[in-house]
């Protein structure tokens, strides 16, 4: 791929990808079905077109789930190790990409929210907290 190739990856290792700018979007994600699908208050996903990704290991160990009662939504993750992973949208067009499976930084930063009226009601402004280099 093109010199600005982003490569990702999750916990294990077992599975790794790489795709490329431009984005088609890059957001956070409040919704209640990310709020379970992370175990986090939001997801932060990018949607890359499906001819900017590909997987380069592993991906006989993504698994897939589609959820029935939605028009697109569905979750991917690693059957090894749990960690969220990219999946493909059903019309094959696009790829989401759990942003916190990237290796290489992004380069850009969200753009927004989305579903912040679903947002959980513990939801806090990370800026508003304390803050550790490490752990405490
Ligand atoms: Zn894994
Ligand atoms: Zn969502």
């Amino acid at each position: 791929m093109a010199e600005s190739t982003l490569k990702g990856s999750c916990l294990c290792g077992g599975v790794a990808y790489e795709m490329s700018p431009p984005f088609i979007f890059f957001h956070h994600c409040h919704c209640n079905r990310c709020q379970k699908s992370s175990g986090s208050a939001f997801a932060a996903n990018i949607l890359v077109k499906a001819a900017q990704f590909q997987w380069i290991r592993g991906e006989e160990l993504v698994g897939h789930w589609e959820l029935p009662a939605a028009q697109y939504y569905c979750t991917g993750w690693c059957t090894v190790c749990g960690s969220k992973l990219p999946w493909e949208s059903r019309n094959k067009k696009g790829l989401l990409v759990p942003v916190g499976t990237l290796d290489d930084d992004p380069g850009s930063q969200p753009e927004k929210n989305i579903y912040w009226a679903s947002r959980a009601p513990w939801y806090a402004n990370p800026a508003d907290l304390p803050t550790f280099d490490e752990g405490r």
